[in-house]
């Protein structure tokens, strides 16, 4: 073949990228068809390619002369192609993505949220119940005088009940202590309000305690207290069937057993039976099929005369239980320190 012959082919081939060929790459949308441009000049039967193998029967001059040339024309198709190659990988990925971020059917991304803490959601539970039953919400405050903390209760200085609680005194103030139950606000309520009255006092209490799994010296408790004319043993009891019940369940079977608080006569420590193997007897109740929930009893007349409410007209029956204790079974906390280290990973998992 002669060297001119090759060199209009070749110049046709390149008047031929040059008109049609580069636009139909530009124009191109997929991967395919990128390729198949590139293969119709460069492929295995692609026109500069089947020239450049016949390149290698013309005179070493003109192979000289003219390589170069058709060198060029291959390296300007392939750099074409490798650029429409690239801007269309990266737009498929784009579009690869794009429905993540720009799918306005996708819900949104929810900022983190705080939840109640187990034990206000326990308070807020038994509030509500009382609240239904005609109790009012009453408060006191954490530093007491001993007069309500202990006096007015039926507990004398010297008493032997005293020893059951190990008391915090405030130093520098005389006769305050940081209440050790919320029960002082029994004498509080009954001194500014006249009976009848239905109250109920959450609020936290402090004892004299080494911390461990089972025992805090700050803790919670929730008291109840009513008084009006008439009422007995039997009101306690109807009260806290319907309270116990409406908490726990209506299954809730309740046990009353005798039991001794210097401010109720008589006393008694109410049982449910254990709500996880139904009286049979498990590790949760310790094999007794039963789990103590709180205290109570008939207010002792000694604490209304104390307080100004007249025992010959007005008697009352009064009830207190653990916050930490009700959270701790209800959800299976077996270290009561998990409530008070503020660690949102362990609280987290009860926020509703
Ligand atoms: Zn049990």
């Amino acid at each position: 073949m002669a060297a001119t012959d090759w060199e209009s082919r070749l110049a046709a081939i390149v008047a031929e990228w040059e008109e049609g060929g580069r636009a139909a790459l530009e124009k191109a949308l997929t991967l395919e068809e990128v390729e198949a441009v590139r293969g119709s000049y460069l492929g295995r039967k692609g026109k500069l390619a089947l020239l450049l193998r016949e390149l290698g029967a013309l005179p070493l001059e003109e192979k000289r002369r003219l390589g170069p040339r058709a060198q060029d024309a291959k390296r300007a198709i392939e750099e074409a192609a490798g650029l429409r190659e690239k801007s269309l990988a990266d737009f498929l990925d784009r579009a690869a993505l794009k429905p993540l971020f720009n799918d306005p059917t996708l819900p949104g991304f929810l900022p983190p949220r705080g939840g109640l803490h187990p034990l206000t959601r326990i308070v807020d539970e038994v509030a509500e119940i009382l609240l239904r039953l005609g109790f009012d919400w009453a408060e006191g405050p954490l530093i007491e005088t001993e007069r309500y903390n202990f006096e007015v209760l039926n507990i004398p200085e010297h008493h032997p009940s005293r020893d059951l609680m190990d008391t915090f005194y405030v130093s520098g103030a005389k006769g305050m202590v940081l209440r050790t139950h919320t029960s002082p606000v029994q004498g509080r309520e009954m001194e500014k309000r006249t009976p009848p009255l239905r109250i109920f006092s959450p609020g936290r209490v402090f004892r004299r305690e080494n911390v461990d799994a089972t025992h805090s010296a700050v803790f919670h408790q929730i008291e109840g207290l009513c008084v009006d004319e008439g009422i007995g043993f039997a009101d306690l009891k109807g009260t806290l069937e319907v309270f116990l019940k409406a908490l726990l369940g209506p299954e809730t079977k309740l046990r009353f057993r005798p039991s001794y608080f210097p401010f109720t006569e008589p006393s008694a420590e109410v049982d449910v039976q254990c709500f996880s193997c139904h009286g049979s007897g498990c590790g949760l109740c310790k094999r007794t099929g039963y789990i103590e929930m709180l205290g109570s009893g008939v207010v002792h007349s000694n604490v209304l005369k104390a307080c100004g409410v007249d025992p010959g007209r007005w008697s009352g029956f009064a009830f207190g239980m653990g916050v930490e204790r009700i959270a701790m079974l209800r959800w299976g906390v077996t270290d009561i320190r998990a409530f008070y280290e503020s660690d949102v990973r362990v609280l987290g998992q009860f926020s509703r």
